[in-house]
């Protein structure tokens, strides 16, 4: 069996010594178009910001490990440039010597990535512009800011490469200027949870230009300007372009392989492509998203190592099939963590899939220990039997162990009424005797039941004010520190009882609090009482962030566009 992996990286190392540990006699041979193979570009932005010091930390193996260790021939700079599917041979060019030469393969590997995307703007190509894919782009971003005095930056994409190098950046001093197409950071999650999000950007003196595109780079006095489609110019040192990756899918195209309608390498389940001696793993190709259903492009590593596994097993003849993706990811931004599994709402909304969705508050660990956080948690689940369809979290501490129980639960099947029953381990320091987790269960459990009936913060606007009032249940201290929604009456949760007589009995009343838990007393109190009543999804917290959001975005674009010619 001779073996040959195109692109010596997580998917393809992966699978290359999976393979070994399946089979002492196959020839496998590593190919990789770069100088390194191995190593972790998860880790790039870090040792860009200097919290990985040496560089030498971000190798996983050597070439010399690979050989050494499983025995594979590992050929760094040599690129696999045709495939003669016919023949079963590959092509090959030697950067090193510019030799050409063939090799014959049983079966082939594709994992060639995805490269960062570059539209052709004006100026893009400009030297103070950059892409960050490779340990190469990350020694020329590093060059760059020790060879140059860099004060300022801009980020172009706020998806979760671009926030990392926004911190990183921040870390060393550096004001960053964020431009994102859509009114949101991080595509992943909803906007009111990304919303969360801005509001800590803004808190670091990170700025934020949402809704904006960037139309042209170009040098004026040694800086960079960016230009920006509604009209703003940015004068900076450098820029990033971290807009999103595009599958390096032209080799297996130009050998006639099935490129699917997201752009995709198309594979089937044992991960062959349309010639069935030919396998695909990685952000090159489609995986089925097992929410939806549909297929969709994911450049994630856990998703790329574990397809390289399954890739080397199925061609090692056992039996293994990679189903698809939850899209799981998580990703830090300065003090806060941002983390999702399955389906947004706004994905679910396009495909027309129904849905409900919960929101919670509550604290990583018992709030009477000290150092207890807040994180805001979103629940998407089936509107019939409550199979949770999608979870996003953003707070400070414990986020990555939530999302890690929402996405076992999601690949269980499980339903929010299991989340309700889930036993999680206990100690002041390290949780809640009521986990968010089984919160968000009891939250989600409660709506299906029709136990509660919510209000979402973007169904607030639309409201029938004659017919519904809004009643915020906090204390008079709390709405003067924070403020309330505009006509919300006031009666403390307490007092309630005593003044139900001030209430209508032909309004629905629409409690909450800060995270609308006293919200929900006071709602069972008022149901108790023969009061039509529901509660804000999520109280203020879940409020007033996408709110403040939109009023700081409008006014930063007002006071940034240049001024309009005469
Ligand atoms: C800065 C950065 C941060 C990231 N952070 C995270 C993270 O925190 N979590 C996460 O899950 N994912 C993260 N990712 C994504 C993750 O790294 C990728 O999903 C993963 O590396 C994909 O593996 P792959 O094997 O498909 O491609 P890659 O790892 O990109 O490897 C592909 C290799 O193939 C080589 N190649 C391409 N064509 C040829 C050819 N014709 N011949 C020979 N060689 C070829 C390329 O040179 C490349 O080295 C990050 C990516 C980057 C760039």
């Amino acid at each position: 069996m001779r073996l040959i992996i195109v692109g010596g990286v997580a998917g393809g190392a992966t699978a290359a010594t999976r393979a070994r540990r399946l089979s002492e006699d196959a020839d496998i041979v590593l190919f990789e178009r770069g100088f390194y193979v191995s190593y972790a570009n998860c880790g790039l932005p870090y040792y860009i910001g200097g919290e990985i010091e040496k560089r030498d930390d971000l190798f996983i193996a050597s070439p010399e490990r690979l050989r050494d260790r499983y025995r594979i021939d590992v050929r760094t700079s040599q690129e696999i440039v045709e495939i003669e599917r016919n023949k079963k041979e590959v092509k090959v060019k030697d950067h090193a010597t510019g030799e050409e030469f063939r090799e014959r393969y049983d079966k082939l590997i594709l994992s060639p990535g995805a490269r960062p995307t570059k539209p052709p703007l004006q100026g893009v190509d400009s030297n103070k512009v950059f892409t960050l894919r490779d340990l190469p782009d990350s020694d020329s971003i590093k060059n760059y800011l020790d060879r140059n005095r860099v004060d300022s930056a801009v980020v172009v994409g706020g998806g979760s490469i671009g926030l990392e190098l926004v911190e990183n950046l921040s870390r060393q001093g550096i004001a960053v200027t964020v431009i994102e197409k859509e009114d949101q950071v991080m595509p992943a999650l909803d906007f009111e949870m990304a919303a969360l999000l801005h509001r800590h950007l803004r808190d670091q003196n990170v700025r934020l230009y949402l809704g904006d595109g960037v139309e042209s780079f170009h040098e004026k006095n040694g800086r960079l300007m960016v230009s920006t489609e509604t009209g703003i110019d940015i004068e900076t040192d450098m820029a990033l372009l971290a807009i999103g990756v595009w599958p390096e899918k032209e080799l297996a195209e130009k050998a006639g392989l099935t490129i699917g309608e997201r752009g995709g390498i198309v594979v089937d389940e044992m991960l062959r492509t349309s010639d069935p001696d030919i396998y695909a793993i990685g952000d090159a190709i489609e995986v089925k998203d097992l929410v939806s259903g549909e297929n969709r492009l994911l450049a994630l590593a856990g998703p790329a190592n574990r397809q390289g596994r399954a890739a080397a097993d199925s061609i090692m003849g056992r039996e293994s099939v990679f189903e698809g993706v939850w899209g799981t990811s998580i990703t830090k931004v300065f003090n806060m963590v941002a983390a999702s599994t399955g389906d947004k709402e706004e994905s679910l909304k396009y495909i027309g899939k129904p849905y409900l969705a919960s929101f919670t508050h509550s604290y990583h660990h018992a709030s009477y220990y000290p150092g207890a956080k807040r994180m805001a948690i979103k629940l998407i689940f089936g509107p019939d039997r409550g199979e949770i369809l999608g979870a996003q979290i953003v707070g400070e501490e414990g986020v990555d162990k939530r999302i890690d129980v929402l996405a076992t639960a999601l690949k269980a099947g499980m339903t929010v009424y299991d989340l309700e029953e889930l036993e999680l381990a206990y100690a002041p320091q390290f949780g809640s005797a009521k986990d968010p987790v089984n919160i968000a269960g009891f939250v989600a459990s409660n709506i299906l039941k029709g136990d509660v009936h919510v209000v979402h913060w973007n169904e607030v606007g639309a409201l029938n004010r004659e017919e519904n009032i809004l009643l915020d249940v906090r204390t008079a201290e709390e709405i003067k520190q924070t403020g309330t929604i505009m006509d919300a009456v006031h009666i403390h949760v307490d007092e309630l009882r005593d003044r139900l007589g001030e209430l209508d009995r032909d309004k629905t009343y629409i409690a909450y609090c800060t995270v609308s838990l006293r919200g929900y007393i006071a709602y069972r109190i008022l149901v108790q009482h023969g009061f039509r009543a529901k509660i804000l999804s999520g109280g203020m917290e879940t409020w007033s962030p996408p709110w403040e959001d939109m009023a700081e975005r409008e006014q930063s674009t007002k006071s940034s566009k240049r001024p309009q010619k005469k």
